[in-house]
């Protein structure tokens, strides 16, 4: 079981930032409104998620690190029309097997639950008191999976990936209130109040977010709103460039290519704008493609899309050179 374990985490769990995702992902399913992330050493040596969220029930704690117990989408469709993120239930199995995990967890006005398992196997399980929600330490990574070690890349890169990461998923979920810190430096901090040009400001500062400008377009079959950097203002990678898809972060190339294509000749060569685009679509015109935590969609009408945002984007961009 736990070498099956092992070889699942080979697929979910490729790096600290996956561990990231998948921890934060399920505080978020947990309907936390605060969740904080503490990093050492880019996630290699610590990753704490401390959530305020429904917790697990104490009988609970080990079904959920066991694998596929959890599993509850039955189509892929589902994944968007649910609101739920988790699908597999194979994320806590497969990080339990590859690293040293501590659970401490309560539901609302019960007992809670401690449990401490290292390399798969159960070490220390007992009653505990604390309040609501679910902290997750998960402490040297791949510590029993030498050939997972050898594929990261260095500390920065590592680090960066769990930035990049936490970024679009603050960006994406505006009524959380999240923290990132790293070795005491805070990378991260918003406000959780709904208010989206404040949550870019937790994200990428102050200045660079009353310096943007809102976007906004609508069709019969989508409504496009957002942040733009103006061209002044760019940087040297797309990362900065996040796309939301009814509430969740999408990675789709043609709607990067539009948000540049809104700049036309106004951007340099090998600079990208910052930008934040949120897009409400019917479901129906949405399928998950491939792996559905690849973050890629299939969307119809795709190009109708993409002509909202070139538009939205080239129009305020118009407006702001008079
Ligand atoms: P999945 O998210 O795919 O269901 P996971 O392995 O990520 O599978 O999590 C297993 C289960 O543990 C979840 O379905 C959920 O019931 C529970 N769980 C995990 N993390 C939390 C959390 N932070 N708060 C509450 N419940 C959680
Ligand atoms: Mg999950």
């Amino acid at each position: 079981q736990i070498l099956t374990d092992q070889i699942a985490a080979g697929e979910v769990i490729e790096r600290p930032s996956s561990v990231v995702k998948e921890l934060v992902e399920n505080a978020i399913d947990a309907n936390s409104t605060q969740i904080d992330i503490f990093i050492e050493e880019s996630g290699l040596r610590k990753i704490q998620v401390v959530d305020n969220g429904d917790g697990i029930a104490a009988d609970e704690v080990p079904l959920a690190f066991t694998r596929h117990a959890t599993s509850k989408i039955y189509t892929h469709e589902d994944l968007f029309r649910i609101h739920s993120l988790g699908f597999r239930g194979e994320a806590l199995p497969s990080i339990a097997s590859v690293a040293k995990v501590t659970i401490e967890t309560a539901v609302m006005n019960e007992n809670g639950q401690y449990m401490r398992i290292k390399g798969g196997i159960v070490e220390e399980a007992r009653p505990n008191i604390s309040r609501k929600g679910t902290t997750i330490t998960v402490e040297d990574l791949f510590y029993n999976t030498p050939a997972r070690l050898k594929y990261i890349r260095s500390l920065q890169t590592e680090l960066s990936n769990i930035s990049d990461i936490m970024n679009r998923i603050a960006l994406s979920h505006p009524e959380i209130a999240f923290r990132l810190v790293h070795e005491g430096n805070q990378l991260l901090r918003t406000a959780g109040n709904n208010d989206l040009r404040q949550t870019v400001a937790g994200v990428y500062g102050t200045q660079i977010a009353r310096r943007m400008k809102g976007i906004e377009n609508e069709d019969l079959d989508f409504k496009v709103k957002g942040f733009i950097s103006l061209p002044d203002t760019t940087r040297a990678s797309r990362n900065y460039l996040t796309i939301i898809l009814n509430g969740r972060y999408i990675k789709n190339y043609a709607l990067n290519k539009a948000i540049i294509d809104g700049y036309g000749s106004k951007l340099m060569v090998g600079r990208f704008p910052i930008a934040i685009i949120t897009i409400e679509a019917d479901s129906l015109l949405l399928d998950v493609n491939v792996h559905p935590s690849k973050k890629e969609v299939r969307i119809s009408k795709e190009k109708e899309l993409a002509a909202l945002i070139q538009d939205a984007i080239a129009a305020v961009l118009r407006q702001e050179q008079r």
